[in-house]
């Protein structure tokens, strides 16, 4: 396997055939919000209602006719511990038909290069930490998300196997646990950092005496703001090339204990904080080690109170007050 190196290139033209797969989600719209901020002018995106990724016929027209150069996969189904666990067989399902019919078509429609969005938690269970590039594959998974990483690891090996035999140049990124605007705040089916900006912003307005946070509060989460997250995918697809799968994250994690004690402090919330050990904690620490992507030259510069403070404003202005207080499905994102 070619471990991968540097390349300069591949420089993203002003007027490139750019199609962001999931522009709506996470990502996807952190993607669209920088490219249009660097007058990028023309990235190409399908809703879900215009375009479903899902369904082979439908992704080989659009590629016949857009005839992308390069492709940001950032659709997926994604969504946290509950909604993996409740929803196990949507999860292996969609995340492979649309990582399959868009991986093949790029390769057919000749796309140049292709950056293929995965997860940390491919890496095993009880992966030492912090977790290196090299821990793929190398012992089982955990069990909440383990169909969602099966098809994540999926993902990682047809790019591979797709450079290797038909010479494409796609690059798969693994990011850490992520946040910011456009997130899901949905309580059932969020990741945490959402989940506790809504609590702690509902418990406030509420006047509510405490905030309940699932599971024992001890696991160790890192938190990487999704703005980071497109400078990376931009950087990699511009410096980068190789089989080798790349991890994006901070390099620092914390307790979820500590993390509710951060954004009850941000939020200005002054009641207490419970934990529901009933809930599972899933994987006891998720770690990335960054040293890869630092030694290319790329690190994350949003720290994370500042992150989780404008992240708070979004969720006030955008969700908080809106109809059904954001309340939502999984939905096809990043
Ligand atoms: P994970 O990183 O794949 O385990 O996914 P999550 O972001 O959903 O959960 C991370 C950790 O936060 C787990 O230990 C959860 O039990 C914990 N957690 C605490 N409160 C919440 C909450 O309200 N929602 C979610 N999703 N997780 C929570």
């Amino acid at each position: 396997m070619d471990p991968g190196r540097l390349c300069h290139n591949n420089m993203l033209e002003k007027d490139s055939r750019i199609y962001i797969a999931g522009h709506r989600g996470l990502v996807g719209s952190a993607l669209l919000r920088r490219l249009e901020a660097e007058g990028f002018e023309r990235p190409i995106t399908r809703t879900h209602g215009e375009l479903d990724l899902s369904r082979q016929a439908e992704v080989e027209g659009f590629f016949e006719s857009e005839r992308p150069d390069y492709v940001f996969l950032a659709a997926a189904r994604v969504g946290g511990i509950l909604a993996n666990s409740t929803y196990p067989a949507d999860f292996i399902r969609d995340n492979l038909r649309i990582q399959t019919n868009v991986i093949d078509a790029a390769y057919r429609g000749g796309v140049k290069k292709l950056l293929f969005l995965g997860s940390s938690c491919i890496y095993p269970r009880d992966c030492p930490q912090p977790m290196k590039e090299e821990h793929l594959l190398t012992g089982p998974l955990e069990p909440t998300n383990e169909p969602y990483a099966v098809a994540k690891i999926a993902g990682i090996k047809m790019c591979e196997a797709y450079n290797r035999q038909y010479g494409t140049r796609f690059v798969s990124v693994m990011p850490t646990n992520l946040y910011g605007p456009g997130d899901n705040f949905d309580l059932e089916h969020s990741h945490v950092l959402a989940a506790l900006i809504r609590k702690f912003c509902d418990a406030k307005a509420a006047g509510a005496g405490s905030v309940t946070v699932w599971g024992t509060g001890s696991p160790r989460r890192e938190f990487l703001h999704v703005d980071d997250m497109a400078d990376a995918c931009v950087f990699v697809m511009e410096h980068y090339e190789g089989d080798g799968i790349l991890n994006i994250g901070t390099g620092k994690d914390m307790t979820i204990q500590e993390l509710a004690g951060l954004i009850r402090d941000v939020v200005g919330f002054k009641g207490g904080i419970r934990f529901d050990p009933a809930r599972p904690d899933g994987t006891p620490q998720k770690l990335l080690d960054v040293s890869r992507l630092a030694s290319l030259g790329w690190k994350s510069r949003i720290p994370l109170r500042e992150g989780i403070e404008a992240t708070c404003t979004w969720y006030r202005d955008n969700v908080g007050a809106g109809p059904g207080g954001g309340v939502s499905m999984p939905r096809e994102g990043s």
